[in-house]
């Protein structure tokens, strides 16, 4: 009898006892534009303890985690990520596509209906319209009522646009002509305050009030090529691609635009992300996780202009992990060791310079898409009198639906005459027709990554896939897009609450990331969700 009552007290006392929920206090997410995993290896040994190294040797590390689609660019890298699924269903398959109804060219996050907040002009009539899925934050905000405070922060709008998904509480951008972090009225009627405070301070001028040197002396960056060399774009008013760079100078000739361009871009960054976590109290709601994502541009745009073998890639990548050091032990002090989760990866990876390749022998070479587009077009006339192709994006071929004939048969014809075409031009190494598309998934890896990033209502009806190497891109600098492994493979690294140390060097996929998160919160997975959770695999 007694046995009874010990066990009724139990359990009707439990509530009151009952601890908060096991939750983290908050989830950051970080994505490194351009950022290839081999970076964590090659610079390993310049790196600071606590920055990447902290994540690498702390965390749990996904050695093989890759893009499984076409194309790698960072819209769709930035959907894929927090959607846990591909272009095919969250609907991002280009930064730019052409748009079934009236054929025009759209950007992924433009948007006429919404307003710019912050300063005048357009560069803030932009929103989630064109995503077709929840996104990891979204599903966050679902499952705890809305409670949770979700923020993404980014330079590019894109790149904080898509992480936020539908539910975000704001997303905000760098708008290039002021220096100032902006937003659009999907979001909000005004910016906060904390945000004008920050714009205030004009830290985009400050940060570029000094010469860029490097980190370190110059000769101890034996991990990348020479400083001088003809592979990498100059600045205007620059004979040589070296350091130091005279910011000041050449901000005169670009504006504040040139904080893209430098690592004081992911400096700058940080700091109202860290604004961000004061002025809305981030990780310090009772019973919520609130949710931060970050999405570092300028890796990108340095990786474009010198390519992932300069000693200015080397450079920025030194110090972000600086950067991401003190972000680290800002969050240790604030949230507090252990009640965070954060994550980090990349949208996409980078080729090396074709022309570099080139020169040592090796396989590489550049496709001129727009006069190949040209030649093309007049092909088609030549056979069929009538101009039929209208617009060559992201390597696909569209058409002009008007022209073209409603007949399986006749069309067919035509895609087969583009297929001739492009199948005669260097670099090319295959050629698919939308048609292709559905029968994917008979052992043609290409075709069905590129399937995965394939749309019906926004792809091209022609896909060209280049040869590994090749790029449609100027001599110097260099790009990305493809499915070879220096487009797709990035680094995934787990850290704080509930991550094991660790690290699995099974093949994953950039679908995964967001299952991974969801099954570690205990949350449901986005509506598009196609990847897999990976905590089995801890
Ligand atoms: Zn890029």
């Amino acid at each position: 009898m007694k046995t009874w009552i010990y066990i009724f007290l139990l359990f009707s006392l439990r509530p009151l006892f009952a601890q908060e929920p096991d939750a983290p206090k908050l989830i950051v997410g970080i994505v490194v534009d351009q950022m290839r995993d081999e970076y964590l290896q090659r610079f390993r040994d310049k790196f600071v303890e606590d920055g990447f190294r902290r994540l690498m040797d702390e965390g749990f590390r996904f050695k093989e985690m890759h893009f499984n689609y076409v194309p790698t660019y960072t819209g769709p890298g930035h959907a894929s990520i927090y959607t846990g699924t591909t272009p095919a269903v969250h609907g991002i398959v280009g930064n730019h596509w052409v748009q079934a109804a009236d054929r025009k060219v759209i950007y992924c996050v433009d948007d006429e209906q919404v307003k710019t907040l912050g300063v005048a002009g357009k560069s803030g009539k932009k929103s989630p319209g064109q995503l077709l899925s929840t996104t990891l934050s979204d599903q966050l905000k679902l499952a705890g009522q809305f409670k949770p405070r979700v923020l993404s922060v980014s330079l590019k709008d894109r790149a904080a646009i898509l992480p936020g998904g539908f539910f975000a509480d704001w997303a905000f951008w760098l708008d290039k002509q002021s220096g100032k972090m902006i937003s659009s009225s999907f979001y909000g009627h005004s910016l906060p305050a904390w945000v004008d405070d920050f714009n205030r301070q004009g830290r985009a001028r400050q940060w570029l009030a000094h010469p860029w040197e490097t980190l370190l002396p110059l000769k101890s960056y034996a991990e990348s090529y020479a400083d001088d060399n003809p592979y990498e774009q100059l600045f205007p008013g620059e004979e040589h691609p070296v350091f130091p760079h005279d910011l000041p100078a050449i901000r005169q000739k670009m504006g504040l635009e040139l904080l893209y361009h430098t690592p004081f871009g992911n400096d700058f960054l940080a700091e109202f992300a860290k604004a961000a976590i004061e002025g809305e109290d981030l990780g310090n709601h009772p019973g919520t996780s609130d949710m931060l994502m970050i999405s570092f541009s300028s890796t990108d745009v340095v990786g474009h202009r010198y390519g992932p073998q300069s000693v200015e890639v080397e450079d920025t990548y030194l110090r972000l992990d600086r950067t991401l050091s003190a972000l680290f032990r800002y969050l240790d002090e604030k949230i507090g060791k252990g009640r965070y989760l954060l994550f980090l990866t990349s949208d996409h990876g980078v080729a090396e310079v074709p022309a570099f390749i080139k020169d040592k022998k090796g396989a590489a070479g550049y496709f001129n898409s727009d006069s190949l587009f040209q030649g093309l077009k007049a092909r088609l006339f030549e056979l069929f009198h009538d101009s039929l192709a209208i617009a060559a994006y992201n390597h696909q071929i569209y058409f002009n639906p008007e022209k073209m004939p409603p007949m399986y048969e006749a069309k067919k014809a035509i895609y087969e005459a583009v297929k001739d075409y492009y199948l005669q031009q260097e670099g090319v190494a295959r050629v698919y027709t939308e048609y292709d598309m559905a029968a994917c998934g008979s052992g043609d890896a290409y075709c069905d990554e590129l399937s995965r990033g394939f749309l019906p209502a926004r792809s091209g009806e022609v896909l060209i896939l280049l040869k590994p190497g090749w790029l449609s891109h100027e001599m110097r600098g260099s790009s990305h897009g493809s499915p070879y492994n220096y487009d797709t493979h990035v680094p995934f690294l787990l850290y704080g609450w509930h991550i094991p140390k660790g690290a699995n060097s099974e093949r994953v996929f950039i679908n995964d990331v967001a299952p991974t998160i969801c099954e570690l919160l205990g949350i449901d997975l986005p509506s598009g969700n196609t990847g897999k959770g990976l905590t089995n695999k801890f």
